[in-house]
């Protein structure tokens, strides 16, 4: 069936820096423990007559407070190629981790795709924990929840296709209802990963990210999502400085700030 299905173009917008040591990106640490920076993303599905923003990110006030270097604000990545805020009416939230689900203003207007077990998860008494609660902002979600009430919110559970050739895929273990994207492209079936794998090596080497509601759901997540992808070489993790070198600018002036997805790696990386 397959073969019928239009190509969506995949685009991932760097609007953030964070310098980590490897250490501080897997469970026991890292024995050389040198930099292993953070990027943040959002992404954009175009196709079938309709934009799709993956998560949203930290605003100017978050990355101060965090400390997280912005580089710019995702609408303006999104104005880089082309489209407007206004455009984007559906929003998929991976996660509800400040890094990941900010910026409630900007996207009003639009419906947000959550799982249902990211709701109760970011609202349950789990975050009575620190461990728990600190990657999460309150005021992200109260905001979820009046967006609820707004009728703004389309709940998921498990595995839905939002679209012809685009679906969600629950896969939990960073948080309780973490989900994955699915999406047709040009060369197969690509998924976006978010944090399910934050690095390559989280998933290549089997050695889990640290901040992690349950670490034998992010294990199984890893199987998942080689299931889901057409190739290893199909799952974008979620905030790997590789992923800006691997994959081609759409236009030359974009480069270091969006690359495509739905295309094949740089001819060095092929
Ligand atoms: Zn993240």
């Amino acid at each position: 069936m397959t073969t019928e299905l239009k190509p969506y173009e995949v685009y991932a917008i760097r609007y953030a820096e964070n310098p980590r040591l490897a250490g501080q990106n897997f469970i026991g640490g890292d024995p050389h423990n040198g930099p292993m920076p953070h990027d943040y993303f959002v992404w954009v599905i175009v196709g079938n007559g309709r934009t799709w923003l993956v998560d949203t990110g930290f605003d100017a006030d978050m990355a101060v407070r965090r400390e997280r270097p912005r580089l710019r604000c995702p609408s303006e990545g999104l104005a880089l190629l082309g489209i407007s805020v206004a455009d984007i009416k559906d929003v998929i939230i991976t996660h509800m981790h400040y890094d990941h689900a900010g910026n409630e203003e900007l996207f009003a207007g639009a419906t947000f795709h959550l799982q249902d077990a990211e709701m109760s998860f970011a609202t349950s008494r789990h975050m009575c924990h620190s461990i728990m609660s600190h990657a999460y902002e309150c005021e992200d979600v109260v905001a979820m929840v009046r967006r609820l009430y707004r009728g703004k919110l389309q709940f998921h559970e498990c595995t839905e296709e939002l679209a012809p050739g685009l679906s969600v895929h629950h896969i939990g273990g960073h948080t309780q209802g973490l989900q994955a994207v699915r999406v047709w492209t040009r060369r197969g079936w690509v998924v976006l990963a978010s944090d399910a794998a934050h690095f390559y090596a989280n998933m290549v080497e089997s050695r889990p990210f640290p901040i992690v509601h349950n670490v034998a759901n992010m294990m199984e997540g890893f199987r998942t999502l080689r299931r889901l992808a057409s190739s290893p070489e199909h799952i974008i993790p979620g905030h790997d400085p590789l992923v800006m070198k691997k994959y081609p600018a759409p236009r030359a002036d974009l480069e270091g700030i969006v690359v495509r997805l739905d295309v094949e790696p740089r001819p060095s990386f092929a």
